[in-house]
């Protein structure tokens, strides 16, 4: 720090006090500013001179991002980096920007860094604070006002309307969410220092007005492995001497490698420029194939916030409570901002809905005066689904609002363009979509088997997504061929001149954004005083496990949950003392009515973003009350920090340990736990010390250490009782399998989320792949292969490798590729060795489970006897994932241990639809109820079509007699959320060799005509 920087910052510190005064008597002017320079400020001519040359069009930039003021004392990014931002075929590691963050922040008084985390990579997470000297030594307080105005209970009219007059707005930036897509976290660094270096009155007003908070990359550990992947092909081009050239063309020869879904790039087909998605696009056509650790591209569809990164952030935001949560993306020619069209949750306040507009009609109108083309809203992104990171917002009465900016590309002078990207954008070319292995997104793979964003066009009035005629959403048409060629610094101006806007307008009018919080907030607790269900009851059940999860994930979002002091009545039930209470008159109330109702979908014909059910009772199998009765507000409970099931063991006998298997996905965790001791599995039903034990129960025999077998079901929240004699029902060796999941290189997202959960669950596995699969032998290394849904058909088992190829391995110079797998070529399918060793697998007498898309493998490959999924939903067929009723036909089998109702609900995917032929009848364990009435929670259009399919098979001797395979239409793990259904899978480890315990009783029948 230079001794005339120190004496400068004591100036501020002396201003400070004035203006702390002055933002206490007078609100600020609403009125807009039109000057974005100061002219007595030096502007950095180098900066000016290389955005001009890298800006490829004169109109893809604006007054308010054309300069950067250059100060003595405060480094610029390139001062630490080396870089403007948006230079050519430069991209920042993590570390670096950290590194510029904190000397920014060492070098001025309006920085602050706040640590909120790690990464699964342990990475630190951080939040950057910025603003006005005064505001910044004001954050405490004005963070603490954010606070009480989040909780109004208790506070008088006068003390909220003083709130409002005197409480900045925090206004908090996202980057870096998707990895893939690098500009906004490259664009917030040079946005953080004009905030804190530039003297025009518009980013005075911000200054003064708005707290801005960033995160700078919020999955940094994928921007680690995107960055190198992208310095790597680009090191990998130039050595082939054909840059540009070969990245292009090799994407049609990577087979199934890349899945659009996966690749917001090597979707992209559509544009020219060799990685117009900026990291992810290159690598000759074959995508990077993880990101973050676990689930890629679905970090945005975290609803239960489940991954670490998106839980600190969350775990912030209930410390900060930002009243507007900006998320960054990058999909869409040029600029779409969101502004939450239709289908709209009811549970959203409607002052959100006008808010919403309010901002992206103001910044739609000065990028189009500043001469931009390409920026519009509406016609993308709907206002449903609470399940997006920045849904913490505006779950918590605070605002959502989301970006979607074209990707840059290495600045091309001259380049004819060719077809602008806006023709086609919005459906087909970006890559927010929802992935799901088996949809055939970017024209890849089988055609989608219902479900999701099918083939259907999108519905009206949602648009192509940028560049056709004129209308009312849109400003300036793309000049034809000009989205082609937007470079890196073209996607910075876009963002950081949109960014801008939006905090200009936040600037203006500061109290409006503090009020609406406030009303929002308010409303919430009113609508729970005055709108039925006043309430919402968790009562005492047989497998509490359960029920503590699904609390906590309420306590996660901060929903007030009670315990109930005594027993009560209402007139929607008596419920004994211990049940849980959700009262609705309290600021999340909304948001737990959104989460625990059924989801009654507005309008078959709007299509939705993402999921269009999650009712959590239904996900999680648990019975959750919905109380009409008022009483419910008067209730005394003790309020719970977190909930936990209390495991119980009976008796005192020494002849062994009893276990039941009430449901409770903690059974797998026990056996895990106790892996080395023998233990059986209870065949049938009996009755022990007074506890009925349902069939696939444990039976613990001494010798085994008592001690460690009690402890263990006290941890694990399980029912025991210590037994006075051996009980005499038939049973059978819980043998804990050796485990693999096998994944393809591309779409591992579904796989993140299996792999997620046994790590949760303390399952071990082997993660494979093709080179694995390949060497053979996998019964000596595996009992049970786990496929969860991916595309594993026949043609992508057999698809060529690409002619150029793609290796992901761990590499000196590039130190986060090579994670979670390594491969001298990550394109092509596993070929016909693969598939003698998964055939040579069930001869040896192991067990394969497929789930979702990849019951297609042992249907296509010959491995399910009569068993196929060859059917397809009719184009009319639309279900974005909602929640439907399912039949179960073999409560006696295995797979079904813990369960007791011949109906449940399972989350519907996307198909593939099963046939089973007669000699395989009496193995269809589930099917789909079907039809409207089997509906229970969001969408289903066409629900006939899936009436009586076959969800769960268990196909014995699958392949020439032996093995075993088990298939599951559903996508029994999905997310994190589903945690009903996860036990079919677990019950399907335990009992991976012992399927056949049960036979079918004669009785059952009707696996529902040929199908
Ligand atoms: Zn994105």
């Amino acid at each position: 720090m230079t001794v005339e920087h120190n004496v400068r910052r004591r100036g501020w510190r002396v201003a400070l006090g004035v203006s702390v005064l002055a933002a206490a008597v007078s609100l600020p002017a609403q009125q807009s500013v039109t000057e974005t320079r100061d002219p007595k400020q030096t502007q950095d001519e180098d900066f000016a001179k290389a955005v001009k040359e890298w800006t490829t069009q004169p109109y893809f930039t604006s007054p308010l991002v054309d300069h950067l003021p250059k100060v003595t004392g405060i480094p610029m990014p390139k001062d630490v980096l080396g870089y403007h931002i948006g230079a050519p075929a430069k991209l920042t590691y993590y570390a670096d920007i950290l590194k510029y963050y904190k000397a920014l922040a060492a070098a001025t008084p309006r920085v602050q860094i706040e640590t909120i985390g790690k990464s699964d990579e342990d990475r630190e997470l951080v939040v950057v604070w910025i603003s006005s000297d005064a505001n910044i030594k004001n954050l405490k307080q004005n963070r603490d006002n954010l606070a009480r105005i989040a909780d109004p209970r208790g506070l008088s009219d006068a003390e909220v309307k003083r709130l409002i007059a005197t409480t900045k707005p925090q206004y908090h930036l996202m980057g870096g969410l998707h990895s893939g897509e690098t500009g906004p976290s490259e664009m917030l660094m040079e946005l953080a220092y004009r905030l804190v270096t530039e003297t025009s009155p518009l980013i005075n007003g911000i200054r003064d007005n708005v707290i801005v908070s960033i995160t700078p990359v919020a999955d940094p550990d994928g921007r680690d492995r995107n960055v190198d992947w992208f310095y790597k092909t680009n090191q990998e081009m130039e050595s082939a001497g054909a840059a540009g050239a070969a990245a292009g063309g090799a994407g049609a020869t990577a087979g199934g490698a890349a899945t659009a879904a996966q690749a917001p790039g090597g979707g992209r087909g559509a544009a020219p420029a060799p990685e117009a998605a900026g990291a992810g696009g290159r690598g000759g056509g074959a995508a990077l194939p993880y990101w973050g650790k676990y689930v890629f591209h679905d970090n945005n569809r975290d609803i239960h916030l489940s991954q670490v990164s998106m839980r600190a952030l969350a775990d912030f935001y209930f410390t900060a409570f930002p009243p507007i949560m900006h998320d960054l993306h990058e999909s869409l020619p040029l600029l779409y901002t969101y502004s939450g069209g239709p289908p709209q949750n009811p549970n959203l306040d409607p002052i959100l809905f006008t808010e919403l507009p309010f901002f992206a009609n103001f910044e739609l109108a000065q990028m189009t005066k500043y001469g931009m083309p390409g920026v519009y809203t509406h016609g993308f992104m709907d206002g449903w689904s609470p399940g997006y990171l920045g849904s913490v917002a505006y779950n918590h009465n605070g605002m959502m609002r989301m970006y979607e900016t074209q990707s840059g590309s290495e600045p091309r002078p001259g380049a004819a363009g060719g077809r602008g990207r806006g023709a086609q954008g919005g459906e087909n070319a970006e890559g927010d979509q929802p992935a799901a292995a088996g949809r055939g997104r970017g024209g890849r793979g089988a055609p989608p088997a219902g479900g999701g964003r099918g083939p259907q066009p999108p519905a009206a009035p949602t648009g192509r997504g940028g560049g056709q005629d004129r209308e009312w959403y849109r400003g300036i048409a793309i000049p034809t061929g000009a989205a082609a060629n937007f470079s890196r610094r073209n996607n910075t101006n876009y963002m950081q001149t949109g960014v801008l806007t939006g905090l200009q307008l936040t600037s203006m009018f500061p109290n409006l954004v503090i009020e609406n919080f406030y009303k929002k907030t308010a409303n919430s607790i009113e609508a729970g005083k005055n709108d039925p269900p006043h309430g919402y009851v968790i009562p005492v059940q047989r497998d509490m496990t359960r029920v503590a999860t699904l609390v906590n994930l309420l306590r996660v979002q901060r929903i007030e949950v009670g315990e109930a002091k005594s027993g009560f009545k209402t007139s929607d039930g008596t419920f004994p003392a211990g049940s849980y209470v959700i009262k609705r008159d309290q600021p999340y109330g909304r948001l737990a009515k959104n989460l625990l109702e059924k989801q009654d979908y507005p309008d078959p014909n709007l299509r939705t973003y993402d999921d269009s059910g999650w009712t959590m009772g239904l996900a999680s199998l648990t019975d959750v009350k919905e109380i009409k009765d008022k009483t419910i507000l008067g209730v005394a409970t003790t309020p719970v920090k977190e909930a936990v099931a209390k495991g119980k063991v009976t008796g005192s006998g020494s002849a062994g340990m009893a276990v039941a298997h009430f449901g409770s996905n903690n059974m797998i965790a026990f056996r895990y736990r106790l892996k080395n001791l023998p233990m059986k599995v209870a065949d049938r039903a009996f009755k022990a010390d007074g506890i009925e034990f349902p069939a696939g129960s444990f039976i613990v025999a001494p010798p085994a250490d008592m001690a460690q077998v009690r402890a263990a079901v006290e941890e694990f929240g399980l029912t025991a009782a210590a037994l006075s004699a051996a009980p005499s029902v038939a049973s059978h060796d819980a043998d804990a399998p050796r485990v693999a999941i096998y994944t393809s290189w591309s779409g591992t997202q579904e796989i993140g989320w299996v792999r997620f959960t046994f790590d949760k669950f303390g399952i071990p596995f082997d993660l494979i792949y093709k080179e694995r699969v390949k060497k053979g032998n996998l019964k000596n290394d595996y009992d049970v292969i786990v496929m969860p849904t991916q595309n594993a058909n026949s043609a992508a088992v057999f698809a060529p490798p690409a002619a150029r190829p793609v290796p992901y391995k761990k590499d000196p110079r590039y130190k986060f590729v090579g994670m979670y797998g390594e491969s001298d070529d990550i394109t092509g399918g596993m070929g016909a060795a693969g598939v003698e060793a998964f055939q040579r697998f069930l001869d040896a007498g192991g067990t394969l489970v497929t789930m979702g898309a990849a019951v297609r493998f042992p249907t296509e490959l010959g491995m399910a006897r009569t068993v196929d999924a060859a059917a397809n939903t009719t184009s009319n067929f639309y279900a974005p994932r909602p929640i439907v009723q399912a039949e179960v036909l073999r409560l006696d089998h295995p797979v079904f241990y813990g369960y007791t109702e011949k109906l449940m609900p399972v989350k519907y995917f996307a198909g593939p639809l099963m046939t089973v032929g007669e000699p395989d009848r009496s193995n269809v364990l589930a099917r789909y109820v079907g039809g409207d009435d089997g509906v229970l929670s969001g969408l289903m259009r066409g629900a006939d079509e899936v009436r009586d399919r076959p969800i769960a098979v268990d196909v014995p001797g699958g392949y020439s007699g032996k093995g075993r395979v088990v298939m599951f239409a559903n996508n029994p793990i999905y997310r994190w959320q589903n945690h009903g259904e996860f036990n079919m899978v677990f019950n399907t480890l335990l009992n991976w060799n012992d399927m056949s315990v049960s036979a079918p009783t004669a009785s059952t029948t009707a696996a529902g005509g040929d199908r």
